[in-house]
């Protein structure tokens, strides 16, 4: 007993210096959280707020998970999440706008530039990428892929309207290329050949493209944990950042508590724990996170929904050369240019999707998806840094000097070991696991059906996954759930 007491007392120690609250510890706690993203925190926040004493187990040094707003340039670029999609209903986007935070409705207008500098065919490609956005949000009631539905439906309506351009092979392919990589740029897929127009997917009403601006989307953090606007924080939230929980133990006995083990060897323990890690962490990690293997249908969700990678490479320039800012920039491939680019750089020929950050006007990002994303992840800074300038000189320099970058800053979400990866997307085999998304959400019960480990974050949300307002949702699934049997 007194061993116990000992130890007790040492992990309340621990806790109390990690923590970045300035309230008192309490030594029991109702309900763990694992995880501080958007699902984590809404979580911890909800159930704070309604009274149950709750710690916050963070494995990296700061709140937000796959949002993470960064300071650049006089402004700030986003590193994950960077728009609101749809604003109703969006717990998200209302948080936002009752707390007075000026959201930027982002429109959309694509400008093409090709492979020999000249902006050829700019207005014929800009118009298929139109009919393909709208192509892909007809219902389908196939299980085919995107690449496959989406070749289709552009060569019926080249028929019609442009016959001619059918017989260009040639221009098709770098079509079809680009749209791939669009298409990967929404799912994080290597292949758009990889996900299906089957999927659940729902679009929220409202603007798609709603931005922070230069607020950042961390901003939905302060709000969450009442820190925004001089706000006096949740004293009696404990979260200890730099925590990362390496088992957690349960049993079906109601009698028994839930423990959760820390990397630095502290024990904890609660009457329940909600798991928001993603699904790239239980794909690498749940047989030695949980003390028994998971039921059969949360093992076969795990395996079977796809975890997709999208990668950011964020360049700042002394001004701001380009277009407007608000344009989506796309570089167009000459099929005699293409062939000239050597295997080693082969990457840059999907790299053809550019855009400005809202919270920076003289930033340009690069976006990078699959497996490209997981590659460049690799590739030195300074070559990475060499190589795109040289591509954004051939494609944007005919009429302008471009200067050199001030600053360059990019993602790791598929090696940092506490996302592995970027969010999930519905693949062919979606249509054959109807329910895996739910049975992943699905909480684990002891033998008197108390919910004892419970699961949350952007996958589990089976019509809203990979949103920061899916993942939000989620968080305050979970805290409801409990809240009602708390209750009743
Ligand atoms: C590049 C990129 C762009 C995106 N763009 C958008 C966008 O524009 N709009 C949008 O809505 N969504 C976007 N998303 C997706 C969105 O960011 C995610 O869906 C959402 O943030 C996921 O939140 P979550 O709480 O489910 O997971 P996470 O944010 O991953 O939170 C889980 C937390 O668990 C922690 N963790 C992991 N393992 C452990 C452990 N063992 N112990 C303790 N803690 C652990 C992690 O560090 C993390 O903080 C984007 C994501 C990326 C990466």
């Amino acid at each position: 007993m007194k061993v116990v007491i000992v130890l007790y007392a040492l992990i309340s120690a621990r806790a109390y210096a990690a923590s970045i609250n300035t309230g008192s510890v309490e030594a029991d706690y109702e309900t763990i959280v694992v995880g501080l993203g958007a699902a984590g925190t809404t979580a911890a926040a909800t159930l704070t707020q309604a009274g149950v004493r709750v710690l916050a187990l963070e494995a990296m040094d700061r709140v937000g998970g796959r949002v993470h707003t960064v300071p650049f340039g006089g402004g700030v670029v986003e590193m994950g999440a960077e728009w609101i999609h749809g604003t109703s209903p969006s717990r998200t986007y209302d948080l936002a706008t009752k707390n007075g935070v000026k959201l930027i409705e982002q429109d959309e207008n694509t400008e093409v530039y090709s492979s020999d500098g000249s902006r050829a065919n700019s207005s014929l490609i800009s118009e298929l990428v139109i009919q393909a956005v709208g192509a892909i949000n007809e219902h389908s009631d196939v299980n085919e892929s995107i690449g496959e539905f989406l070749t289709r439906k552009l060569k019926e309506y080249l028929k019609e309207h442009y016959p001619d351009v059918l017989q260009d092979k040639e221009f098709l392919a770098e079509v079809f290329n680009l749209l791939d990589q669009g298409i990967g740029s929404n799912e994080g897929s290597s292949s758009w050949n990889d996900v299906t127009t089957k999927g659940q997917y729902q679009e929220l009403n409202g603007h798609q493209y709603v931005s922070w601006g230069r607020n950042g989307y961390k901003t939905l953090f302060d709000i969450l944990l009442n820190k925004y606007n001089n706000g006096s924080g949740l004293p009696s939230l404990t979260i200890n950042l730099k925590s990362e929980v390496i088992k957690i133990s349960y049993s079906d006995d109601p009698k028994q508590k839930v423990s959760v083990t820390t990397a630095d060897g502290a024990v904890y323990t609660a009457d329940n724990v909600i798991v928001t890690v993603s699904l790239g962490v239980l794909k690498a990690k749940h047989t030695e996170l949980f003390s028994q293997p998971l039921p059969q249908a949360k093992l076969t969700a795990i395996d079977k929904i796809s975890m997709g990678v999208l990668g950011k490479i964020i360049f700042l320039f002394p001004e701001h050369w380009w277009g407007k800012t608000e344009d989506t920039i796309c570089f167009f491939w000459k099929a005699d240019d293409r062939r000239n680019v050597s295997d080693e750089d082969a990457w840059l020929l999907k790299t053809s999707w550019i855009s400005t950050p809202m919270g920076s006007n003289n930033a340009l990002t690069f976006w990078t998806s699959g497996d490209t994303a997981k590659m460049v992840e690799a590739i030195p800074e300074d070559v990475v840094k060499r190589k795109l300038m040289s591509l954004i000189r051939r494609f944007m320099g005919k009429d302008v000097e471009i200067p050199d970058p001030i600053a360059m800053t990019r993602t790791t979400w598929f090696h940092n070991p506490y996302t592995r990866g970027s969010y999930t997307y519905d693949n062919l085999l979606t249509p054959q696991y109807p329910t895996a998304r739910v049975d992943l959400g699905a909480p684990i019960t002891d033998s008197a059906g108390n919910p004892r480990v419970l699961f949350a974050g952007e996958a589990t949300d089976p019509q809203h996954f990979s949103t920061v307002h899916g993942a939000t949702d989620t968080g305050h699934r979970e805290a409801t759930r409990l809240l009602e049997r708390r209750s009743g």
